[in-house]
């Protein structure tokens, strides 16, 4: 997995407003005059599914009161609710698919997060590798991976992140980091050929596909959240029906479907409490991600994952220090962690020392050595990634010292606490064992080398990666785990890959699993099958993902042997 972006960043919006201001070509949408429909009759508030609370709706923007009178009525193919990193490959496939399709977008613009995506190359693999790093990750969640969900990125990220890639490239977007680094060359001679991208940002990336998407047809609405399903009778979803400024409601019929990719419901506290009651413990990295969707797809007859609702954690430094078991003090000072937990589990050790108050901040520390340090996955020490010009730190958020007191004071440790906690670890060092957390003697590396370095450290809850469930085509389903027609569920809202307490899985498996889903659940509500018009793949990409000489990292005697957790 990449590094943090910031959800709608300045830049960003202005681009996303020149996308709404782009024109649009409405192809096959019939506008009507507003009309009564008595086929919409959503379960009234008093008669919710057991999924759902009263007071879930004081935090989301969906409506249980029957709406039936419309400012406009259209037709569409396809209709996706939301716009972000699921939502936008799903509106831009509608297109290449030659479909009309709508999507209704709560924010003013495309609003998608993180940079980081993957796939597995099946032909350089074999089937015991594939199998063996699935058995990697499902152990680390307790076993409580979906297979079915985890095979579908195996089967079908291999074309859509290739094509999400490709479509901007020719967009004139990038990916700054193309590694094959992932890969591994087990024991048995299993193998999994893995490829890893990085976009500068998911934001410009869909943003971009958007603008494409538009120019050829789609129609975003904007600053209209989707507010309520449409159902038949029968229990087919039929449409969706937008809420817009000014409170007029717009009804989007879909023929074929409706897909939901409105993103998780972190800032939902009352969703939040119920289904992962320790996040108090750690800063919510994103706003007004309410659990709309979840909530349309109940209300629409499915059911909400059971838990564990995995939450996916980021650090404010990234990349190679990710990797680094550097010493990390609380606010206090205080040691308070096995440094060699992951990035993706920190929340955990810190929820039993860290004061709520803290908020996820603490310190990681290191020193000038140039030889003696823990190997990062780039082979340089730390401090050879810091200052001005670093792709991997913010310079904003390192400070250094000459003197320990100099560091602890500079940095905003209190520095009789910091100073002596240093210094312990420092004795932990010279003995080449932890009696106090238990990092083994080869990671420990003493702070002996001015000057002295401080990461001012962040860790908050970027997604909370579990929706309503779905089957293996992200169809959402029933009770009865059959089908709900016409709707599907793609991103974090989806399904529950996961399944385990905090999210550790495949780098990149989150972005990719959610631009496969978006990308797929059109394909195959449009064919009743996985087959797109215009396929991707790695060879489109294979001179990006080649190393100097040519070749890849599966094909090196470098091979990993061994998946890394982050
Ligand atoms: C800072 C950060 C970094 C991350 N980095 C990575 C990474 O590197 N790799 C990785 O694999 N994953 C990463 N993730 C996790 C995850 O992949 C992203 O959050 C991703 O953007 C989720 O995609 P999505 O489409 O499911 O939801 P979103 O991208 O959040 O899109 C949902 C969209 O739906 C809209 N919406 C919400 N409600 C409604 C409604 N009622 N009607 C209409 N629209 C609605 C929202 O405005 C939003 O645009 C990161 C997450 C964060 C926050």
């Amino acid at each position: 997995m990449g590094g943090m972006e910031t959800n709608i960043s300045r830049r960003n919006l202005i681009k996303g407003g020149a996308a709404f201001a782009a024109a649009a070509t409405l192809l096959g949408a019939s506008a009507c005059s507003p009309r009564k429909d008595a086929e919409n009759a959503p379960a009234a508030k008093s008669d919710l599914p057991a999924d759902l609370r009263a007071s879930d709706f004081k935090y989301s923007v969906v409506e249980t009161d029957p709406i039936t009178s419309f400012a406009s009525e259209e037709t569409y193919d396809i209709v996706v609710v939301g716009a972000g990193c699921a939502g936008v490959p799903a509106v831009l496939t509608a297109v290449e698919e030659g479909a009309t399709v709508a999507c209704l977008q709560k924010e003013a613009t495309v609003a998608a997060n993180g940079n980081g995506c993957s796939f597995v190359v099946k032909e350089a693999s074999n089937l015991s590798g594939i199998a063996r790093w699935r058995s990697d990750w499902a152990k680390l969640s307790d076993w409580r991976i979906n297979p079915a969900l985890f095979q579908y990125y195996v089967d079908y990220a291999e074309e859509a992140v290739p094509w999400v890639i490709s479509r901007g490239i020719e967009e004139g977007i990038t990916p700054i980091e193309f590694l094959t680094d992932s890969s591994i060359r087990y024991d048995d001679g299993s193998l999994v050929a893995v490829c890893d991208a990085t976009q500068e940002s998911n934001q410009s990336l869909m943003v971009a596909l958007a603008n494409r998407a538009e120019q050829n047809g789609a129609k975003f609405y904007y600053e209209t959240p989707c507010v309520q399903l449409v159902q038949s009778e029968d229990g087919t979803v039929t449409g969706a029906i937008g809420k817009t400024k000014d409170g007029k409601y717009i009804k989007l019929n879909a023929s074929k479907a409706v897909i939901l990719a409105a993103g998780d419901y972190m800032n939902n506290d009352s969703m939040v409490d119920r289904n992962l009651h320790d996040s108090f413990m750690y800063p919510r990295v994103l706003e007004n991600h309410t659990g709309d969707g979840h909530i349309l797809g109940i209300l629409a007859g499915g059911r909400i994952a059971p838990l564990g609702h995995a939450r996916q954690i980021h650090s404010n430094y990234i990349g190679p220090f990710m990797f680094f078991p550097f010493l990390a003090l609380s606010l206090e000072g205080k040691r308070f962690c096995n440094e060699t937990v992951g990035m993706s589990s920190l929340n955990i050790p810190m929820s039993y020392t860290t004061k709520p108050e803290d908020a996820g901040r603490h310190f990681r520390l290191f020193d000038s050595k140039t030889e003696g340090f823990y190997p990062s996955s780039l082979g340089i020490p730390p401090v050879a990634l810091v200052g001005e010009g670093s792709a991997w730190m913010d310079p904003e958020i390192v400070v250094s010292g000459n003197t320990l007191e100099e560091l602890c004071e500079n940095a905003g440790i209190p520095v009789d606490e910091g100073v002596a906690s240093i210094k312990r670890y420092n004795e932990m060092c010279a003995q080449g064992r932890d009696d106090d957390f238990g990092v083994p003697g080869s990671h420990l590396v003493a702070m002996d080398t001015p000057p002295y370095y401080c990461i001012k450290g962040d860790v908050g809850m970027s997604a909370i990666n579990a929706g309503v469930m779905v089957d293996d085509r992200y169809r959402v389903i029933d009770e009865d785990s059959n089908p709900i027609p016409g709707l599907y569920a793609a991103g974090v809202d989806a399904g529950n890959p996961c399944g385990g307490i905090n999210w550790s899985m495949p780098g990149g498996f989150s972005n990719s699993h959610i631009f496969t889903a978006g990308r797929y659940t059109v394909i195959h509500a449009l064919t009743g099958d996985m087959k797109p018009k215009n396929p991707s793949g790695f060879d489109d990409l294979k001179e990006y993902f080649a190393g100097e000489d040519g070749s890849y990292m599966w094909e090196s005697p470098d091979c990993a042997t061994a998946i890394s957790v982050w």
